[in-house]
């Protein structure tokens, strides 16, 4: 059986510049190197770089952005805050991000926050996506949150979408997020108060709000997107994003599904767990697939009592630094290994790495699907990691059933939409129920919402010429002012690592100026500078992002500024910054006081 410690490794492959004694001919790789750019060109020849392939769900396809998971639409007067009657800190969005921080910020004494939520519930990403067979497959004793602060183990290795849910909603009451907590409200603009030295927050529901500090927690993949495909608004039949599950369509466990035709477009992570419970009920599915995913094996497993029960206070905390020290032996591991090779043979050897993960994909895939032919379109050509690896064990052998019928559109993707279905290679595809499994906007700082710093700066323009923040966190010219899980921020698979690093230095920021008795916190823009150019210099060390095929991974094959994106100076480095900068935070800020 596969270990954690084996499914670790298959992560940090990439880096992996190890020598096997067995390795085949080099011409073997790069045969595979070659057809891996083939496939990237090919999607390239049909549909040009860049997010325009995408839209909203907006205009004619509003209705699809419906929530239908809240009870009611709850009616309520506005809310107006004066200058004096102020929450002290305000976040834009009720996931993990504002959770946790709120958690630490409680710690710190920090009594009126407020949550303000598009969803009817705290949540974010656990709230929206709820479809049949929904969970993480980051390990969930690291995945979910304060888990030492709130008691409690996971029922199993990889949790499964309600219990994380269930779990924001332990976390919101345990530190009282509910009482000034708003739902079903969207923020449209934030603007920086001089004069009173705080937040105006306007919202959709004619709200006026005031806070003193601002975070925005708006989520990474926040907001749903549509593939562009002509006639889309044509379909008569039912059509729901996967992040908007219309369970009174399908029955609660898809029990309605035995005479539905189902088309489901895209093959991306959420539609590899949906497809195997369409596949179980529905009448028929069509899968339309442009690019495939890479499936690893899933080794899920119920929690052991025994080991729960030996779990001492302070657990995940030192699971966590565990984590962060084997990324630091990882790194010195890889300066070791590179002395002696040169770059060139350094990058060689994992990218050998990486298509031998890739085929043991590619073996599983020939081991487990009957049909050749299926078999083959399931295979994804590119190199690992270009886009987010899978893990499931029941999506392949779906294939295998007579009801369930891949459409390779062969990185074409649908381009065309009629009354009664997908249309591709002039077939068209009579479905009853359309599914939309094409993923979400990347977070834009403020996504929807427009956010204007000191002297009517709007933060859109200042990033016109690139982003420019201090960690991803903090932006010159907007005081007291956070952002959680955006660009300039360190990479984690986990992503609930880098938030709670972000959370707690954004509290530990908070608790200085109140301790200090000041009223705003602006970063310098030295540091801010200082910043552009530690991630400028991660950056753009190898061909990768341009080679990989299209995906969220590397802005769809758009070519980007380089301090457009992460900082890739590894995890421990970022770690190690915030504490520099928390040691002498009067040498990175500007605090000012009334
Ligand atoms: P993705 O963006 O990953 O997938 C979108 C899919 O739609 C892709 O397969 C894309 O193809 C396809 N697509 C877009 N346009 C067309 C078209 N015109 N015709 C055919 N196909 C099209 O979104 P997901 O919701 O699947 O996942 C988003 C992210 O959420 C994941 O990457 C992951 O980070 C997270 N997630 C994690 C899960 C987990 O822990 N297991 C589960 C679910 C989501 P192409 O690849 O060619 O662009």
């Amino acid at each position: 059986m596969t270990t954690q410690a084996d499914k670790d490794d298959k992560f940090t492959l990439n880096f992996d510049a190890s020598e096997r004694a067995d390795r085949p001919p080099q011409e073997y790789y790069d045969e595979i190197k070659a057809k891996f750019a083939e496939a990237r060109d090919l999607r390239l020849g049909y549909r040009p770089p860049g997010t325009d392939i995408y839209r909203s769900l907006d205009g004619e396809m509003a209705e699809l952005a419906r929530d239908p998971y809240a009870d009611d639409w709850v009616e309520r007067e506005p809310i107006i805050d004066s200058a004096d009657d102020l929450v002290d800190v305000l976040f834009i969005g009720g996931g993990f991000s504002a959770l946790l921080t709120s958690a630490r910020l409680r710690e710190k004494g920090v009594q009126s926050i407020r949550i303000v939520e598009r969803g009817a519930d705290v949540g974010g990403t656990w709230y929206w996506n709820r479809y049949p067979g929904v969970a993480c497959d980051v390990v969930s004793y690291d995945y979910l949150p304060l888990l030492d602060e709130m008691e409690y183990v996971p029922s199993r290795h990889y949790a499964q979408g309600p219990e994380i849910f269930a779990h924001c909603q332990a976390i919101a009451n345990k530190y009282d997020l509910y009482d000034l907590a708003v739902f079903q409200t969207t923020v449209t603009s934030t603007t920086w108060d001089d004069e009173h030295a705080c937040w105006n927050i306007i919202t959709d529901r004619g709200d006026t709000m005031r806070a003193k500090f601002v975070v925005c927690a708006n989520g990474t993949l926040a907001k749903p997107r549509l593939a562009r495909i002509d006639g889309m608004e044509r379909f008569a039949g039912h059509a729901f994003h996967t992040s908007r599950w219309d369970y009174d369509f399908t029955g609660r466990d898809l029990e309605q599904l035995g005479n539905v035709r189902i088309g489901i477009i895209g093959t991306g992570a959420s539609a590899v767990q949906i497809i195997p419970n369409l596949g179980e009920h529905a009448k028929s599915v069509h899968v339309f697939q442009r690019t495939p995913s890479s499936i690893d094996i899933r080794d899920d497993w119920e929690t052991k009592d025994e080991w729960a029960a030996k779990l001492q206070p302070g657990w995940q905390a030192a699971r966590r630094a565990k984590i962060v020290s084997k990324f630091r032996a990882q790194a010195d591991k890889k300066g070791t290994l590179r002395t002696g090779i040169t770059r060139e043979e350094k990058i060689r050897r994992q990218e050998n790495n990486n298509i031998d993960a890739m085929m043991r994909i590619h073996k599983r895939i020939d081991d487990t699907v009957d049909d050749p032919r299926t078999a083959a379109a399931l295979k994804p050509w590119y190199m690992l990691m270009c886009k987010r690896p899978c893990f499931h064990n029941d999506y392949l052998p779906t294939f295998n059933r007579p009801n369930v019928h891949l459409v390779d559109t062969r990185g074409q993707g649908v381009n065309e939409i009629g009354e009664m279905g997908p249309i591709f290679d002039g077939v068209e595809y009579e479905v009853d129920l359309l599914i939309y499994a094409t993923g979400f906007e990347v977070q834009q700082t403020g996504i929807y919402n427009r956010i204007v710093g000191e002297g009517g700066v709007d933060l859109d323009e200042k990033y016109d010429e690139g982003i420019r923040t201090l960690l991803g966190v903090h932006t010159a010219g907007f005081p007291n002012l956070f952002i959680m899980g955006g660009y300039q921020a360190s990479f984690q698979f986990n992503l609930t690592d880098l938030l709670q690093v972000q959370g707690d230095h954004i509290a530990n920021s908070i608790q200085h100026v109140r301790e200090h008795g000041y009223d705003t916190i602006d970063v310098t823009h030295d540091a801010e500078e200082w910043w552009v150019q530690e991630v400028i210099a991660h950056r753009g060390k190898t061909n990768r992002n341009a080679e990989c095929t299209p995906g969220y991974y590397n802005f769809e094959g758009q070519d980007n500024r380089r301090q457009d994106g992460n900082y890739n100076g590894g995890f421990p480095a970022y770690i190690d910054h915030i504490d520099d900068i928390e040691a002498d935070m009067d040498s990175r800020f500007v605090f000012t006081s009334g």
